[in-house]
């Protein structure tokens, strides 16, 4: 008797979804690293490149280990489909072009990812297409930006790099009663804490390259949403302009899978202990982590931040902190010996990096100011070490700072 994966438990999606075994009978999943397909005769090219035949024409389209990725990561969002795609970025510009043209508008929150401003910011109004940057965290401040030509809202909660929230249902639901749609970065949150399309977005973006990747190799990318919405909105975009994400690197994010959940849920576990544990510590200005609760938003992040029944641990695992001084941020980062230096983030290795030298450096020191971004914050993503060794780490740097 055949199973529906979708009745599938959680753990069983992410082990056996997608999976799709070759008459060989190989048991872990084939990497089909082939540019083009060859078929039976010419009826059957035909056939396939008429759409009326099943089968795989070109890798730019579509390729088995992609598309056995891009069905596991569907079941696991509960989402009807998939596109993979380069990396994340590849899956933003996708995501956001795919549903704009020329005399659009767009409303975002300030704090973003810094190339996802620059998106927005800088090249799309090169095709006529303008944004406005609120203050994310307040539902009224999205209405108030609403023109009549806004046809999107593009959402990232957590943002980067101080974590705030946005009420995604609220948004939501104002984008319903105009009749504009939501797209959401869902990367911070991860794919096990926050299901956007519950909460009535219409398309979900991920980063593959930080926690499903999850250990520091390959660069990948996802659109999630209704079948019909993808493909009305990105298959002949992906086919013509070719964002499409390699079979090796798909394979690699394949197997990622395998362990997000494990591991999204230890790294959650030790990042909640150390945000505490930072909180309290008398250098420490301010710690912004979504599970505590003097977070600003600690009522929302609680509300929507417990994808498919999962318990909220603490809202991932990247904590912010304030250490008053870009001398004492620097002091911090320079005295760690476990925790890299890095601008990276969801990595089984943690890192901590220094957002406004770095991943911020590109915006004004107005832009950030508007953020609340001064330069003693630190973001660190936290990692599969033993949580006493980095415990450990951290207060030996806070020392230093
Ligand atoms: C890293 C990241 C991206 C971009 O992903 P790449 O794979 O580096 O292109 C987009 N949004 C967020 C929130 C990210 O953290």
């Amino acid at each position: 008797m055949s199973e529906d994966p979708k009745d599938w438990e959680l753990a069983t999606r992410l082990v056996r979804g997608g999976a799709m075994r070759s008459p060989f009978g190989e048991t872990a999943e084939a990497l089909y690293l082939t540019q083009s397909f060859v078929y039976e005769s010419a009826e059957s090219a035909d056939a396939r490149f008429k759409g009326e035949a099943p089968g795989f024409v070109y890798s730019r389209y579509a390729n088995p280990t992609v598309k056995m990725f891009e069905d596991r990561l569907a079941l696991l969002e509960g989402a009807e489909a998939c596109r993979a795609t380069a990396s994340g970025m590849a899956a933003v510009h996708l995501a956001l072009t795919g549903l704009l043209k020329a005399g659009d508008h767009v409303v975002a929150g300030k704090a973003l990812f810094g190339s996802c401003r620059w998106i927005l910011a800088t090249w799309a109004p090169r095709f006529g297409v303008e944004a406005t940057f609120v203050e994310a965290s307040d539902p009224a401040a999205w209405r108030a930006a609403v023109r009549p030509n806004t046809r999107l809202f593009f959402i990232e909660s957590p943002a980067n790099p101080l974590l705030e929230i946005t009420d995604i249902a609220a948004v939501s639901a104002l984008a319903r009663e105009i009749g504009a749609k939501v797209v959401v970065d869902n990367v911070f949150a991860t794919p096990i804490f926050q299901k956007p399309l519950t909460l009535g977005a219409d398309v979900v973006v991920y980063s593959a390259t930080k926690h499903i990747d999850g250990q520091g190799r390959v660069l990948g990318g996802a659109v999630l949403g209704e079948t019909t919405l993808l493909d009305e909105a990105y298959k002949d975009f992906i086919r013509h302009t070719g964002p499409a994400l390699s079979p090796f690197n798909a394979w690699v994010l394949l197997n990622g899978l395998v362990t997000l959940d494990l591991r999204v849920r230890a790294q959650t576990t030790t990042a909640a202990a150390l945000a505490d544990r930072l909180a309290a510590h008398a250098k420490v200005r301010a710690c912004r982590y979504p599970g505590r609760a003097d977070h600003p938003q600690h009522e929302v992040a609680r509300r929507q931040m417990t994808g498919g029944g999962n318990q909220m641990l603490g809202g991932s695992n990247l904590i912010a902190f304030d250490l008053g001084t870009q001398a004492a941020a620097f002091n911090f980062l320079n005295a760690l010996s476990l925790v890299d230096i890095s601008n990276n983030l969801g990595d089984a290795r943690s890192m901590a990096t220094h957002p406004t030298t770095t991943t911020h450096r590109s915006m004004t020191d107005e832009q950030r100011l508007e953020i609340g971004l001064t330069p003693g914050w630190v973001r660190l993503s936290v990692g599969l070490e033993g949580a006493a060794d980095l415990a450990r780490d951290l207060d030996r740097a806070l020392d230093k700072a």
